[in-house]
């Protein structure tokens, strides 16, 4: 589909959601954007995990920056044909937009185009390091499996941010411990209870002490696992539980994860049980306060497009949380598109374009 009408973004991105990329089968996707920035004239390099890295210089006294969207989607997310309704960009409804992340893709491809094309004042513009990650949307694996001795930038823009009001600053993003709990008892014959060590009362009484759910402003925690029991006539001897912490504040992470895991031990030690404990850090996470330097730029750059951006908070982790963990600081700037990772993905065409205009003012501010 392509519409000679339409600008050239979003000629982009009706492209470049016609290319399946489904977490795991980003290839294709790789390819186009490096033709892309080929063309245009960068150094682009394809790492081994297909993410897609390229350079951009500019004033080296103004701080480098990381631009950064992700290649791949959700399912389904094959053959999909976008149309254009009533100023929307929306799937056939029989698969997603891949709006999350290519409304991005389209729009950073876009602005480097412009840059190079208009040949604009090199002094205004902040170096970009512009990463394009795979897999982001099962593990964050492009991002985490990354060679960070390439990447220069502490500060960055991400624009992965759906169903909010394009413009909107996620200013935070939480640190994240996985549990892995299993309580080892011993498994018996109903018809023998004595000879067995039953894990469930133990593990019924540890949950009755657990506080879940929000714990704080900053701290949720959650159990999503529980696997306790073979048969009927079987006495469970072993209880398997995952659970999770999230928080923006690190400190509170670590205190309220090891309480989980205290109760646990507190309540095994009473029995015959035993218990093993293995916590994950899955990803670290940042804030932005409001009156960092960064984040009062940004809000200047998007006001000045008519906008009143709102400063979130966010639960979810993505791959700025992978580049916190190295270093990187990144702001998510809402991206305007709408429903994400569901068949009424849609993006406006005019929040499309501003995306990409607005980009163009963040790297050259
Ligand atoms: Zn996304």
């Amino acid at each position: 589909m392509k519409n000679q009408k339409t600008s050239d973004v979003v000629n982009t991105f009706l492209k470049i959601v016609q290319i399946d990329s489904p977490t795991g089968f980003e290839q294709g996707m790789s390819k186009e954007v490096k033709n892309y920035l080929d063309k245009i004239g960068l150094k682009t390099k394809i790492d081994k995990n297909g993410n897609v890295i390229a350079f951009l210089e500019g004033n080296k006294k103004l701080e480098p920056y990381m631009l950064n969207a992700h290649l791949d989607t959700v399912e389904p997310g094959r053959g999909i044909k976008p149309k254009i309704i009533n100023g929307w960009i929306k799937s056939s409804g029989k698969t997603i937009l891949g709006a999350d992340n290519k409304t991005a893709v389209a729009a950073i491809l876009e602005t480097i185009r412009k840059i190079v094309s208009e040949k604009s004042d090199l002094q205004k513009r902040h170096p970009l390091e512009i990463v394009f990650t795979t897999s982001e949307e099962s593990g964050n694996y492009g991002a985490a499996k990354l060679d960070y001795s390439k990447i220069k930038s502490k500060l960055g823009y991400s624009f992965d941010v759906s169903s909010v009001n394009l413009g909107d600053i996620m200013v935070s993003a939480p640190f994240y411990n996985r549990i892995d709990i299993e309580i080892i008892g011993k498994s018996g014959h109903a018809k023998d209870p004595e000879k067995a060590v039953n894990v469930l009362p133990i593990f019924a009484k540890v949950i009755t002490k657990l506080k879940i759910g929000r714990i704080s402003k900053y701290t949720l925690s959650n159990i999503g696992i529980v696997k306790i029991g073979e048969a009927v006539n079987s006495i469970p001897g072993n209880a398997i539980v995952v659970g999770e912490v999230r928080s923006t504040v690190e400190k509170e992470l670590n205190v309220v994860t090891n309480e989980i895991v205290k109760k646990f031990k507190q309540e095994v030690t009473k029995s015959k049980a035993k218990v093993t404990v293995k916590i994950t850090r899955e990803n670290g996470g940042y804030k932005f306060e409001k009156d960092d330097e960064f984040v009062i730029k940004t809000v200047k750059v998007v006001e000045s497009f008519g906008l009143k951006p709102k400063l979130i908070d966010s639960f979810g982790c993505a791959d700025a949380n992978i580049f916190a963990e190295h270093g990187i600081k990144m702001l998510s700037v809402a991206d305007g598109s709408q429903s994400a990772h569901t068949f009424d993905e849609r993006i406006k065409v005019s929040d499309l374009e501003r995306l990409s205009s607005l980009i163009y003012e963040l790297v050259n501010n």
